[in-house]
């Protein structure tokens, strides 16, 4: 039995229309950070790079973006501290569980500039849009799942309609290209 991710092994729940946002809370159980977010996501998948926040036990995780403007740390914001501040997401972690509350991305040039990523997971609230795909796949060998499991990983991926891309979809694919394209002048916006 192959786990891809607690939200997912049994199925994916669709979301709910209207849904504005919640509150993500991370796993301390005394002074947790929260995180309030006034939107919808979008783009929600399943990640299997060594870089994004995973709960125990998953291959996967499972991260959305929301625009940077409708969230705000609502409590307990001095636990917070930046996993790698070198890297172009500054994933911003609890000091006290180690959970990764949101993502941020400071490089204006940066094809995501002005998203926040975050693990709708952490939400007790109901409705946020589903995973649509599995990102990065290859990559979870990386954190130890051994070749051989690869196609039972990917079998089980499918039969969840998450479409399993070792990168990002071909829409956030062709986005980033499409910036780029813009960036040196070969495309006119
Ligand atoms: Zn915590
Ligand atoms: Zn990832």
């Amino acid at each position: 039995m192959v786990s891809i991710h607690p939200a997912v092994d049994q199925g994916v729940k669709p979301g709910a229309q209207n849904f504005a946002g919640g509150t993500l809370k991370c796993q301390c159980p005394q002074n947790p950070v929260e995180v309030a977010v006034k939107a919808q996501c979008a783009y929600n998948h399943v990640c299997g790079c060594t870089k994004c926040w995973k709960p125990k036990g998953a291959m996967f995780s499972q991260v959305a973006v929301v625009p940077r403007d409708k969230l705000s740390v609502t409590a307990n914001k001095d636990k917070l501290q930046i996993v790698d501040p070198a890297a172009a997401i500054q994933r911003y972690a609890c000091k006290g569980c180690g959970v990764h509350m949101y993502g941020r991305i400071e490089n204006k040039g940066h094809p995501f500039h002005g998203f926040d990523f975050i693990h709708t997971e952490l939400s007790k609230d109901k409705g946020w849009a589903p995973p649509e795909f599995a990102a990065f796949v290859s990559s979870i060998i990386e954190s130890g799942a051994k070749p051989d499991q690869m196609g039972d990983v990917r079998a089980k991926l499918k039969k969840l309609g998450l479409e399993p891309y070792d990168c990002l979809s071909p829409g956030l694919m062709d986005a980033i290209a499409t910036h780029t394209a813009k960036a040196k002048g070969v495309l006119k916006a």
